[in-house]
This record gives structure tokens, C-alpha cells and sequence, in this order.
């Protein structure tokens, strides 16, 4: 790098030395010019949103995103910009941005990769809970922090929450005390291990969501809040191993949401952890996952307006590669193919990842115990045809794989904010999203888990990569829709709902131009 610098000091002095006594012909710097375009216009070539031509409504809007993207660049130090801080400290900043606004009215489209139990404002999940008679807080040393509703006192070491508030002498610190119980804040980013706190915040909300009722009005409020206030139109959820009474639910609050003009789609990804619980054994593991797959097919026989495929999450580079549990789930495709005659999709969590890849292939793969110290999971989501792949960052490392992901059309699931809070990039402006991008790999923007990063909606992670990564109006327009396209939307309700982000772009510009 320095001695690049020294290299290109040495040129360009050349170049003002040589000017005193001689001018290159015009020629020269001309064609010098048309190759360096022509460069241009070939690495722009694979760019999703090369194929968009802007209206001319739509060109007045982009110069109005360039001065915001300049105005939030100005307000940021040369040596400290906001994508190189913990999202914590800076979140207010984006949050006070024209470009923010912007955004956020933008409509988006679908969010694709998103856990409902981490979806819903934190701030109102707090009012509710101490707006309760029946909730408590668990204040003995094991499992501190928990909370869980009660029909009945269930005694030390839980506290019922609405007395503990009555006497505690500020309300509001109290309130901002059960937050952080259940938020990644600035102060977590000094922890060795984020992914052990990242846990203990489910384990901790967990109980709550135990109350049927609790759980349905949470989610309710919450998909009635990414509509109105966030502009996305269609999601997909990761839902924690769900049964019939499951969707039952789903289905009453889709009624409920339609019955109170809330117009939105959903799909449900049926998902268990690939993490092996404290005293599982290898074998235990393997019987759960199977018995998960199993259980999504069959899921998916009952409920195919909603249940579309199947997922394993958690961290992955210490719980079970997707080689591991490969054969697992080709079994279970093969089972969903006898009994039911309909495909089970994968919707893989693979590729969120520190860990080198590996380059050759080892039989031992399928078979070995994990942890491991690498992590080619982006292999075999590719192999196993994983209709899209969530976060797959690590696609980066394998640049003659991403192009099988291009020309296949296999979509990522980009998670920026979580991707920094996470630890797998500190820096936003090098997330490998922009190379994938300029490569032509498809990809969407995604929230994960905002509830633990403290905000919900997509609109910072959309506005954290505008900024970091420079996105043009036509890049944004892609994504979203693509987001619809990538969706596990069926044909025709698919191309309705590409219709009607058509008409809500057409109102966003007309209001922004
Ligand atoms: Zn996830």
C-alpha cells in the first residue's frame, strides 16, 4: 500500500515535471479517456441496476438523493465515519438524516430475512410489559434478566414487574434498565463473545412470548408497523419451529391486519437452530434436525398459502455446517417428493461467517463432529440448491462460486447492520455486498434481528449501505425489486404485487421530485 502511494507520487510529480517542457499529445490523454470508460461501462456490465432507466421524474429525484447523500457525508468527521463506528453510537446520526426520512418512505418492497421474535420495537415491547399486572423479571443470579408472563406469583427470584416500577423513583431509567435486558447497545461492544450476550437477549424475552395472546399482539402490531411506517408490502418470516396452532395464528392476524386495511403479504420459513443444545448428543442433533424437516414437509402439505421451505440458523461457525446436515436434508427432500409430490425448498442460513473456506474437498465432511475451523457452507447451499441463502457474506472469498450464484440467480440475503453488530464487518464500507453486487449476485436488504440492534424496519439497513456503498437511486430501486422477485411469492400473486410497488414508486416520486 505505502509503496503504491510512493509509486503514484513518483508519477504524477513525473507528469508535472514533464509538463513544464512537454504537453502529451491530445491523442494520447483521448484515448487514454475512451478506455478508461470503456473499462468503465465493462465492470458496470453484470450490475443489476444497469438495466434500469430512470424517468425523467425519477433523474430529478436521483439529484435530490446525491445531496442527501452529501449532506449526511458532510456531517461526518474525514477520520470517524459512521459506517466505520458500532451502529449503536451512530444510529441517532442516521436517524436524524433528510436521507433517513427519505428512505424510510421509500417503499421497499419485502423483507426476506427477518426472526419474528426480534422484529417489534423494543420501546413498545417495554410499555406493554410494564403496562401488565401479571409480568415479571427474573432477579436471581442464573437467569437474570429473564421475563415471562405469570398467572400466579411464582415467587423469588421473580419480581412482578408493575410493582418493581411503582417503587422505583425513575420510571424512565427503570424502563431503559428492562431495555438494555434486551437490546445490543454501545456498551456490548466491549464483550469478548456478542453471540453470548446476542443469545441470552432471546432467552430472556423467550418467556414472554410463551403467552399466546402476548405473542400474537406483538406481531400483529408489529407487520401493522412495517407497513404503515416502514413502506414494505410482503415478508418472510423465520418462525422458531411452528405448529398448526401456529398458523392458525398466523391466519388470524392476517385477517385482522386485512379486516384493519393493513395490506400486506407473508410467508412463513419453518426454522430450527443448528446449534447442538448443552447434552445433546451428535446423534440426538441429527434425529431433531430430521424430525424439523420432516415436520416442514408435512407442515407444508397442510399450509401451502403460507409455509414455503425450510432453514437452520444460529451462529454458524459453531454449530452444525450445512455438509453435516446435507444428507439430512436431502432425505427429507426425497420424502416430500414420495409422500406429498411437491419439492421442500431450502432457505439456508449460510456463509455468516469469520472462518476461512477450505479449498479441496473432504469426504470427511458429512460425517465430522463440529465445531470446525473452516466453513465452506456456501458450497453446499449452492449444491443444495438453497432457493435463496441468508447473509452469505462469505460468497466473497470464492469469486468462481459467486459467478455459478449469478448465473443461477441465487439471491442473497444481505444483513448489514446485523453483519456489523455480529462482528463479521466491522467496517460497512467493505461488506462484501458491494463486490457481489458489482458482480451481478442478487441480493436484498434485510433487518435480521432488529429488535436486539434497537430499531425495527429495514430502513437503516437501508440506509447504513446507501451511504457506505454509494447506492444510486436505480440501485435502490433494484433492490427492492428484487426483493419481490426473489420472494417465495406464487407466480401470480407475485406479478400483483411487483403491479403495486409499481403504482407506490409512482406516488414516492411524484411526492419527492
Ligand atoms: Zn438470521
Amino acid at each position: 500500500m505505502i509503496l503504491g502511494h510512493i509509486f503514484c507520487s513518483c508519477i504524477i510529480s513525473g507528469v508535472l515535471l514533464l509538463t513544464g517542457c512537454f504537453t502529451p499529445s491530445l491523442s494520447s490523454i483521448q484515448q487514454y479517456s475512451i478506455r478508461r470508460a470503456a473499462l468503465f461501462n465493462n465492470i458496470r456490465h453484470h450490475l443489476r441496476s444497469e438495466n434500469i432507466a430512470l424517468s425523467e421524474d425519477e433523474l430529478a429525484v436521483s439529484t435530490l438523493l446525491e445531496r442527501m447523500k452529501a449532506d449526511a457525508r458532510a456531517k461526518q468527521l474525514p477520520g470517524k465515519p459512521w459506517a466505520a463506528q458500532y451502529f449503536p453510537l451512530v444510529k441517532h446520526k442516521y436517524e436524524q438524516t433528510e436521507l433517513y426520512a427519505f428512505l424510510k418512505a421509500m417503499p421497499k418492497g419485502a423483507i426476506l430475512h427477518i426472526h419474528p421474535i426480534a422484529m417489534g420495537d423494543c420501546r413498545r415491547l417495554v410499555h406493554k410489559i410494564t403496562g401488565r399486572p401479571d409480568t415479571y423479571v427474573n432477579r436471581g443470579k442464573e437467569h437474570y434478566g429473564y421475563l415471562a408472563i405469570f398467572a400466579n406469583n411464582p415467587g423469588k427470584p421473580w419480581t412482578n414487574i408493575m410493582e418493581e416500577r411503582g417503587q422505583a423513583v425513575d420510571k424512565k431509567s427503570y424502563d431503559e434498565n428492562l431495555l438494555s435486558l434486551i437490546t445490543l447497545d454501545a456498551s456490548d461492544k466491549r464483550l469478548p463473545d456478542i453471540w453470548e450476550e446476542f443469545g441470552k437477549i432471546f432467552s430472556r424475552v423467550f418467556g414472554l412470548f410463551r403467552e399466546e395472546g402476548f405473542w400474537e399482539d406483538y406481531l400483529f402490531s408489529s407487520l401493522k408497523s412495517y407497513v404503515e411506517n416502514d413502506n414494505i408490502q410482503h415478508m418472510e418470516l423465520r418462525s422458531h419451529k411452528p405448529d398448526q396452532n401456529t398458523f392458525r395464528m398466523y391466519r388470524r392476524i392476517l385477517k385482522r391486519l386485512h379486516k384493519d386495511g393493513t395490506d400486506i403479504s407473508l410467508r412463513i420459513i419453518y426454522s430450527d437452530s443448528r446449534e447442538r443444545y448443552p447434552g445433546e448428543t451428535y446423534n440426538q442433533f441429527q434425529k431433531r434436525i430430521l424430525d424439523s424437516l420432516y415436520t416442514a414437509a408435512d407442515l407444508m402439505e397442510a399450509n401451502p398459502d403460507l409455509l414455503v421451505g425450510v432453514d437452520v440458523y444460529a451462529e454458524e461457525d459453531k454449530g452444525a455446517p450445512a455438509s453435516f446436515m446435507a444428507p439430512l436434508m436431502i432425505q427429507a427432500q426425497d420424502y416430500s417428493r414420495k409422500k406429498y409430490g411437491r419439492d421442500l425448498p431450502l432457505f439456508l442460513h449460510d456463509g455468516e461467517s469469520n472462518l476461512p473456506v477450505r479449498r479441496y474437498h473432504d469426504e470427511k465432511d458429512f460425517a465430522q463432529p463440529f465445531p470446525r475451523k473452516y466453513n465452506n457452507n456456501v458450497i453446499d447451499a449452492y449444491l443444495l440448491d438453497s432457493q435463496r441463502v441468508g447473509h452469505g457474506i462469505s460468497l466473497w472469498k470464492i469469486p468462481e462460486l459467486s459467478i455459478k450464484y449469478r448465473d443461477k440467480g441465487m439471491a442473497l440475503e444481505i444483513c448489514p447492520v446485523s453483519n456489523q453488530m455480529l462482528g463479521f464487518v466491522p467496517d460497512l464500507r467493505n461488506h462484501p455486498a458491494v463486490s457481489l453486487m458489482n458482480n451481478g449476485v442478487r441480493i436484498s436488504l434485510n433487518p435480521d434481528d432488529p429488535a436486539v440492534f434497537g430499531y425495527e424496519g429495514v430502513t437503516f439497513d437501508y440506509v447504513v449501505a446507501c451511504l457506505a456503498w454509494d447506492l444510486s437511486l436505480a440501485d435502490l430501486k433494484s433492490l427492492a425489486l428484487d426483493s419481490l422477485e426473489d420472494s417465495a411469492l406464487g407466480k401470480n400473486e407475485k406479478r400483483k404485487s411487483i403491479e403495486k410497488w409499481k403504482d407506490s414508486w409512482r406516488v414516492f416520486i411524484a411526492r419527492f421530485k
